[in-house]
């Protein structure tokens, strides 16, 4: 039997305002019911978007280093209840626990990296051109954050944002995604235990019609970041446009791992297993295309097959579970829908290609590992986000062949070259356009303290992680402070 959550409204706990709810089950599981939510609307988004606004002077004027002291703690509360936090979360997405413990210690390694910039933040001091003149750069919160967030890192990307956000001084209205309400819960309760006051961090749950998008389009919200689909991504920029918002978008990806005729193919296996099908394919870094040199080509796919059919799939609370479901019926049914395309376009299947709906897998939304073989670079389940259990692999002649395959996409996340030749690394690297990029090992695995996001129809231009996070939550103002005691004309006014 499932708990009621409420909405999180300056500092209190409460129903949408409608009294409507909503469930999250088990996606291993679906007679599990993780929880019933607040299913909000518009009014729920205007109280939390007026705490927000109320709550901005107080927080904006406690000095930098006490936010920083509150996330420090914060820290150390996520610590302690790291092991509790990844079982509820690997209940209601399905990730298994290896990689929900993973997704803690991301939110823990943010929330630490964020509180040591409470006494960091940054600016410049530089000569003036005039005598007597002092100038300096400092940063400056925006205002209220307006946060939107997906499902397959479920606090993870919520503590990307929420933590520069805080410790800039800005303010923030959450909206998670309808999936996973449960682990932004957790994180919220963190946070008031913390000690944030009340007003400062605010939930709102609900759909992405109902909640998100009065969320964007709020007057009084000052900046939106979004991490989700390129297609919903445009609506966030279109919408943020009309106020000159400042808009931040992670959208999706479509990874290439590139294996040449001289890697370590064993390595290569492991890491397009990994990239593949961790996390179910469900991650905006999956390795869902490998573009592999035609010398070793036969062998790169033999050993690929053979690993992707001994991979146990089930429920991600079994320590024996390799891959866990996929997060709902919707996902399954556009996996389906993608091997189908990729069977009519004609690729090749080698392994794969099925629901599982036998046994204890018929209790979830679990899909078989899936090999596509034979592919061409212009398919289109070697151009397309699938965000499943699908990896295509196509071949190709040289690195410059998988170098053109690779960028050939509308997206720009993640990449990855097996070499053990420097030369081509480091031509790969230069040469790939994406925002991530990894030499003998998968496209996943970011790490706080370097920028994360992607280019071309992956982003719009910011990072997440490390200090380029900052620049997503504030302003810069520069200061000149002449004391000359005359009129002193600058070059340009
Ligand atoms: P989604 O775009 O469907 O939803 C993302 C969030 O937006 C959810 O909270 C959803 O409720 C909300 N939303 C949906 N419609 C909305 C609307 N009209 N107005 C406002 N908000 C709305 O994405 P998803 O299915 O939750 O996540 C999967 C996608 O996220 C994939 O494309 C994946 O690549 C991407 N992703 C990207 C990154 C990255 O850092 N680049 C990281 C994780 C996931």
């Amino acid at each position: 039997m499932g708990s009621a959550f409420g909405n999180y409204i300056d500092g209190e706990w409460m129903p949408a305002a409608a009294g409507r709810c909503f469930e999250s089950r088990n996606p291993a599981d679906t007679a599990e019911l993780i929880g019933c939510f607040a299913d909000s609307a518009d009014e729920d988004v205007a109280r939390a978007v007026a705490a927000a606004r109320a709550a901005f002077p107080g927080w904006k004027g406690l000095p930098a280093p006490k936010r920083g002291e509150i996330l420090y703690r914060a820290a150390e509360l996520l610590v302690r209840r790291k092991e509790e936090l990844a079982r509820d979360m690997t209940r209601e997405m399905g990730k298994i626990l290896e990689e929900t413990r993973g997704d803690v210690q991301e939110a823990i390694d943010m929330t630490y990296y964020m509180a040591g910039e409470g006494r960091r933040q940054f600016g410049q001091t530089t000569p003036s051109e005039m005598p007597d003149k002092f100038q300096m750069s400092v940063r400056q919160p925006v205002g209220v954050a307006g946060l939107i967030t997906p499902w397959n890192f479920p606090m993870a990307i919520p503590s990307w944002k929420m933590m520069p956000a805080l410790v800039l001084g800005n303010t923030v209205v959450i909206k998670p995604a309808t999936d996973t309400p449960l682990s932004v819960v957790n994180l919220i309760e963190v946070l008031a235990e913390a000690g944030v006051p009340r007003g400062v961090v605010n939930m709102v749950t609900g759909s992405g019609s109902r909640v998100g998008a009065p969320l964007m389009s709020h007057p009084d919200v000052a900046v939106v970041s979004f991490t989700g689909s390129s297609e919903v991504g445009r609506q966030v920029s279109a919408a943020c446009a009309p106020g000159f918002k400042h808009c931040h978008l992670e959208m999706g990806g479509k990874n290439v791992i590139m294996v040449m005729d001289d890697a370590r193919v064993d390595l290569a296996v492991e890491g397009a297993l990994w990239g593949g099908f961790g996390t179910t394919g469900q991650r905006c870094t999956a390795a869902s295309r490998v573009a592999v040199h035609e010398k070793v080509y036969r062998e790169f796919v033999e050993r690929l097959v053979a690993g992707a059919k001994a991979l146990r799939v089930g429920n991600g609370l079994d320590p024996r579970t390799q891959m866990g479901p996929c997060i709902n019926a919707g996902q399954l049914e556009t996996v389906e829908r993608y091997v189908k395309t990729g069977r009519d376009e004609g690729a090749k299947l080698l392994c794969g290609g099925h629901r599982l709906a036998s046994g204890d897998h018929a209790k979830g939304h679990f899909h078989e590992p899936t090999v596509f073989g034979d592919c061409h670079r212009d398919m289109r389940v070697a151009r397309e986000e699938i965000f499943g259990p699908v990896v295509s692999v196509i071949p190709v002649r040289s690195l410059e062949d998988a170098i053109e395959v690779g960028n050939s996409v509308d997206y720009g996340l993640s990449a990855s070259v097996y070499t053990q030749d420097i030369n081509k690394a480091f031509t790969a690297m230069r040469e790939m356009y994406t925002g991530l990029f990894y030499v003998n090992a998968p496209t996943i695995g970011a790490e706080t303290h370097l920028p994360f996001g992607g280019t071309k129809g992956t982003g719009n231009g910011h990072r997440e992680a490390c200090v380029q996070a900052l620049e997503v939550f504030s302003e810069w103002k520069s200061i000149y402070v002449d004391f000359s005691g005359r009129l002193q004309r600058a070059q340009i006014d």
